[in-house]
Order: C-alpha cells, then sequence, then structure tokens
C-alpha cells in the first residue's frame, strides 16, 4: 500500500463506524501562550475536552500535521539518527468525546491493524496501565481484559505512569493510555533475543505506533480523582511507523514518504543513499527539516528571530549546515525539496500545494542569507578547536558565532558534540544576557511604515503583508 492508500484506509474505517472525518489543524498554534505548534492529534480539542466547548460530532477521525521540537516534547536531536522520530509527523486519530469507550476503541485498533492492514497478530505488543500505588491510580483491569481477548498475555506489557498515564496537566481530565507496538525485528533477530515482552525502548525494531488514551479521571486541585461524567477516548498513531511496517522497511526514511526527497538529494549531491552513515544522516535530516519548515511557513509562521519564527528558523539553519557540511552543497538546493513535497500531499494538506511557490522562495532566501555566513563561521569554528585544547567551546565563543555568523546556539552545540566538545552553555547565557541589556539601552528606530528592530527584540508575528515576493494572503481555517 502506498501512504496515500494507508491515510485513506485509516480515515475510511473510521467513516464507516460513524466518525465525521474533520480537518487538520494548522501547524502552527496562535493565540495560545501555552503552545507554539501542534504536537499531538488532540490539540485541536482541548477545550472539548476541558468541558469549555460543545461536542458537535461525538466521534471524530483526522490526520493531523504535528511538529514536536519545543516543549515538553523536542525529537529533535533523534531526527536522522533513529529511523523513527521526526520534527514533523502525520499524527492519525479517532476520538470519542463521550461516546464509545475501551471496548470499541481497543476491538476496532485490532481489527484496523490485523484485518485492513493485515499486521501478523504475532507481531503486536500492546502495553496497559500497571497502576501506581503511591499516586493512588488503579490498574487499567478493564483495558488488560479487553486486550486478553486478542492478544496472549505475554505480549500485554504492564507499563507505568510516564508511558501509561496521561494528564493534561496538574488538574484536568486523565486517564489510562495503551499503547501499541510492532515488531519488526527478522525471525534471527528474534531468536537472538531472550524472549522477554518487549516494548519500544528495548529494541530499535519494536517500535510504537499507537497510543489508545482513555480519559476517565478528573483531577482535582487537592490531587484526588473524581471520576469523568463523560468518558472520552483520544488515540494518535505515527503515519510515518505505520507506513514503514506496512512496507516491510527497517527504517521510516526507505518508505514513499521520504525516498522521493531523499533519492532527489541524493542525485543533486552526487551522492548514493546508504553507502556512508554520515552522508546518510544529513539526507534524512535535510528531508525530515524541509517538510517541518515548509508546513510551518504554509501555516503562516515565517522563520524569524523570536519565538515560534526562531524554532523555524533554527531548523532550516541546522539543515543547511548539514547540507553544506557533509553534502558539499554551497548554493541554495533545499528549497528545491519544496514542490515534491507539495506534490507529495496533493489532496491532503492543500495548504502547501497551493502557496508552494511562495513557500519555495522563503527557504531560498533563508538558505541564501545563512549561506552568507555559515562558511566563515565554520573556518572560525573550525580554528577554534585547533587553537583551544580543553575540549569546552566558551560561551563568549558561541555567543559570537551566533551573533556575527547567525549560528543558533543548538547548531553549535551540534558541531562540538560531532567533535566530541561541548559548549559553556552558562558562559553562553550570560554572554546573550549582556547584549540584550545593551540593545534595551538603544531605542528601536521609527521611520514611518516601518519600525526598524534590533534582533532582540521581541516581535510577535501578527500575519504576512507585501513582502518583497509577492502579496501574500494568509487563510486560515476556522476549527
Ligand atoms: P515515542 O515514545 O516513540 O517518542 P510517544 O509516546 O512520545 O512516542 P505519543 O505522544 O504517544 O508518542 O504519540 C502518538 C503516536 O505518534 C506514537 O505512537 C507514534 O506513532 C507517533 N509519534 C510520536 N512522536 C513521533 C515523532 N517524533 N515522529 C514520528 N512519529 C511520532
Ligand atoms: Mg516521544
Ligand atoms: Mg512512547
Ligand atoms: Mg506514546
Amino acid at each position: 500500500m502506498t501512504t496515500k492508500e494507508i491515510r485513506k484506509a485509516f480515515l475510511d474505517f473510521f467513516k464507516e463506524r460513524g466518525h465525521e472525518i474533520v480537518p487538520s489543524a494548522p501547524i502552527v498554534v496562535k493565540n495560545d501562550p501555552t503552545l507554539m505548534f501542534t504536537n499531538a492529534g488532540m490539540n485541536q480539542f482541548k477545550d472539548i475536552f476541558l468541558g469549555e466547548a460543545p461536542v458537535k460530532s461525538s466521534r471524530v477521525a483526522d490526520t493531523q500535521r504535528c511538529l514536536r521540537v519545543s516543549g515538553k516534547h523536542n525529537d529533535l536531536e533523534e531526527v536522522g539518527i533513529d529511523t523513527y522520530h521526526h520534527t514533523m509527523f502525520e499524527m492519525l486519530g479517532n476520538w470519542s468525546f463521550g461516546d464509545y469507550f475501551k471496548k470499541e476503541a481497543i476491538a476496532w485498533s485490532w481489527e484496523l491493524l490485523t484485518e485492513v492492514y493485515k499486521i501478523p497478530k504475532d507481531q503486536l505488543y500492546v502495553s496497559v496501565f500497571a497502576g501506581d500505588e503511591a499516586e493512588g491510580l488503579p490498574k487499567d483491569n478493564e483495558a488488560f481484559d479487553f486486550w486478553k481477548q486478542f492478544v496472549p498475555e505475554e505480549r500485554i506489557v504492564l507499563g507505568n505512569k510516564k508511558d501509561n498515564f496521561w494528564e493534561m496537566g496538574e488538574t484536568g481530565p486523565c486517564g489510562p493510555c495503551s499503547e501499541i507496538h510492532v515488531d519488526c525485528r527478522t525471525p534471527q533477530e528474534r531468536a537472538a533475543g531472550d524472549g522477554k515482552s518487549l516494548v519500544n525502548a528495548d529494541h530499535p525494531q519494536v517500535i510504537e505506533i499507537w497510543n489508545n488514551v482513555f480519559m476517565q479521571f478528573n483531577r482535582l486541585k487537592n490531587g484526588s480523582l473524581q471520576p469523568l461524567p463523560a468518558k472520552h477516548v483520544d488515540t494518535g498513531m505515527g503515519l510515518e511507523r505505520l507506513v514503514r511496517v506496512l512496507q516491510n522497511k527497517t527504517s521510516n526514511y526507505d518508505t514513499d514518504v521520504f525516498q522521493p526527497l531523499i533519492q532527489f538529494i541524493a542525485t543533486e549531491a552526487k551522492a548514493v543513499y546508504g553507502e556512508d552513515e554520515k552522508v546518510d544522516i544529513a539526507m534524512r535530516v535535510i528531508a525530515d527539516h524541509i517538510r517541518a519548515v515548509s508546513f510551518a511557513i504554509a501555516d503562516g509562521q515565517l522563520p524569524s528571530n523570536n519565538k515560534a519564527g526562531y524554532v523555524i528558523r533554527r531548523i532550516l539553519r541546522r539543515a543547511v549546515r548539514y547540507s553544506y557540511t557533509f553534502l558539499g552543497f554551497k548554493e541554495p538546493f533545499i528549497n528545491k525539496l519544496v514542490p515534491i513535497l507539495a506534490d507529495q500531499f496533493a489532496g491532503v494538506f492543500t495548504e502547501l500545494e497551493s502557496q508552494k511557490d511562495f513557500v519555495q522562495k522563503v527557504v531560498l532566501e533563508e538558505e541564501a542569507a545563512f549561506l552568507r555566513t555559515l562558511e566563515t563561521g565554520i573556518n572560525r569554528f573550525e580554528k577554534y578547536l585547533q587553537t583551544n585544547d580543553n575540549q569546552v567551546v566558551s560561551g563568549n565563543f558561541a555567543f559570537e558565532l551566533q551573533d556575527t555568523f547567525g549560528f543558533p546556539i543548538d547548531l553549535t552545540e551540534l558541531m562540538a558534540r560531532e567533535n566530541g566538545w561541548t559548549v559553556d552553555m552558562a558562559g553562553y547565557h550570560k554572554a546573550l544576557g549582556e547584549q540584550k541589556d545593551r540593545s534595551r539601552a538603544a531605542t528601536s528606530v521609527d521611520t514611518g511604515d516601518w519600525i526598524i528592530l534590533k534582533e532582540s527584540d521581541n516581535v510577535e508575528f501578527v500575519g504576512y503583508d507585501k513582502l518583497e515576493i509577492e502579496c501574500l494572503i494568509l487563510k486560515y481555517r476556522k476549527i
């Protein structure tokens, strides 16, 4: 099955079971100071779970574009290194708002995986909340019993609060969850294993694909749990991981989600994917990062020097450095991946298709701007490593790289790590603080139409205006 078919099969399956298929929310979250980017399918339904928004349909399903690069969920460091964490990914989800509960959710996830997608039953593990006495949380016996109808007990793993109990915050709706893992080890690897039940952390080829959260409690301010009057189901399945399983690959990057991008990168770089690990990582990182950057821009977040915009700029600069150092690109090229991506998502997330020229231009300009200082910065960095021998990049130098050459601090950290060095982060923050004090003393210059801002000034993105490129009208879907 292709990715498009796999995505469609999920949505069709839940549509047939009475779910309304709703659009993905934008990847960029506006008007929520607690969250910069959508990091899970449930984000757009938060107010329903809190009882602050009415339920229009009690069963919905969708595919949500997510970004996990900041806050509690930050997978940036794993990307390109492991085979199944991405910055941007699609989370397929089905929800019940006070409608069906564990019995149906469990039976349907089993039916979908084993009968529609035909994953061999003996390759599936599930985890169930073991309970936590100290916290007064009961074991999820109900889920255990429902799973037992499908899965032999030795493949039902009891999990702790960290992995198998979900809470929105210190108070509010919460409940146990059941994760589904697929064992993609070869028969030889399986035979060599010690036979114990496996979940994702134990073997790189046993991966978590789906999480089913059962919201059944409300935690009060005094810490006690009350049963929720209306119980909810909230599920999330990583599409790229599912595709990898169904296409029988050992890495998400070998699927039709990433191969068109990777093959294009390889051709442009005159390199072959799969021959040199450093080159491969670079290709994977670029293929991953362009997805995150493109969707963020298409959804209204231009790269900038502040907040969410700076997160996007950092991701893009990280990709540019990988392409420069490991693939030898001295000219902008990452932007050329945008049309490929837009084609892949045609008819799925049309936001990208309809704005692809604009998105490509923004990426091109960002690339060109960073490439102007990247080489000098890298030369300075290499010289620094040669002329110092304490294995620690000083805070002042890390700050200089940022201030003069535009190297985000996490890029300097990454480059240091590649050489077995660390960065004096306390020193870096001190230097940064001193610069902020200096620029606060200087005022912004008001020139009429535009306010010239210092790099360190705090601005908030309020919408696109006429850019030097073309006039862009930003559209948001009302949700
Ligand atoms: P993991 O333990 O692998 O980091 P998670 O427990 O943090 O995953 P959940 O928050 O349960 O993930 O999200 C639901 C599903 O979304 C996961 O089961 C997985 O399939 C997918 N997923 C989560 N993070 C990523 C990511 N960074 N890249 C791709 N898919 C992801
Ligand atoms: Mg995670
Ligand atoms: Mg997990
Ligand atoms: Mg999980």
